[in-house]
């Protein structure tokens, strides 16, 4: 009898370990398929740019564009291709850091205020161009965090919020702090997002590819690094989104990750 049971023990044991086993090879097989995509995408997206840039400087030597004018236009072209890559190079860099976590983050205290006011600032220009209304309402508490990572959070889902936005539509940032989190709620009035592409948008290089986001500028990495510096701080991020109304994301982060230890 004792026998018996000490096989019962030893089956089960080895079944729980072939599980165990199983499921860390299918971890591995999907990091793997991932890491793939990943490489393909990134050297898709840098070939783009590239080939437009080589396209431009070829004509520009064969001596075809021969008034100024052309050549201005050309290398206007070349140099916002340029800009293009240097905003797709920082975003891959800035998710290679965070994952690999070699990189320690430099924090400091910061002003949440300054910080969303700082990147109001920048959105101002393609906020009017699109016709958008932006508002923040913040509270007036420092946190302990690389500048980075929430220039990171708030840039992407303000700028998100103005770009799939619609002419006459609002942007709308609340800023909160109560004593277990920092909560981040961004609000607009655009396109929305159907709830099938509500899983996809946090993953690497994903775009929603119908009506206007294709037309829209943009790398399919914002999102990504609003997750990656999210789950860095222990937090988490979550949309709700209507096609057609609207979408609001929300990011919370742990109060107790923004202090200095
Ligand atoms: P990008 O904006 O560079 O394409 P993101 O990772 O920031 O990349 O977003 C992924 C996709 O999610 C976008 O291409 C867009 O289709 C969709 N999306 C993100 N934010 C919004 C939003 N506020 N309203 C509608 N669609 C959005």
């Amino acid at each position: 009898h004792y026998q018996y049971d000490e096989l019962n023990i030893i089956a089960r044991t080895t079944t729980d370990m072939s599980k165990s086993v199983q499921d860390y090879i299918r971890k591995l097989e999907k990091e793997k398929t991932i890491r793939q995509e990943f490489f393909s995408n990134a050297s898709h997206e840098l070939k783009t740019p590239l080939t437009a840039i080589r396209g431009y400087a070829e004509l520009l030597q064969s001596g075809m564009a021969s008034d100024t004018q052309m050549q201005k236009e050309f290398l206007g072209r070349i140099h916002s291709e340029v800009e293009e890559m240097t905003s797709l190079i920082n975003d891959i860099l800035m998710i290679s850091r965070l994952e690999t976590k070699e990189l320690m983050p430099t924090k400091e205290m910061l002003c949440v205020k300054s910080v969303a006011e700082e990147v109001k600032k920048t959105l101002k220009p393609l906020a009017d161009e699109n016709n958008v209304s932006l508002e923040i309402h913040c509270c007036d508490e420092f946190v302990y965090m690389d500048r980075s990572h929430l220039q990171g959070i708030l840039s992407n889902l303000m700028g998100n919020a103005v770009k799939y936005n619609r002419p006459g539509g609002f942007v709308q940032t609340d800023i909160t702090m109560d004593s277990t989190s920092l909560s981040i709620r961004v609000e607009d009035s655009g396109i929305g997002i159907a709830k099938e592409d509500q899983k996809r948008i946090f993953e690497r290089f994903y775009r929603v590819d119908k009506g206007r986001s294709k037309r829209v500028a943009g790398t399919g990495l914002g999102l990504s690094i609003v997750k990656h510096v999210t789950e860095f701080y222990g937090g988490c991020v979550s949309v709700e989104s209507q096609s057609g109304v609207g979408s609001t994301f929300l990011v919370q982060l742990p109060a107790a990750s923004l202090v200095q230890k």
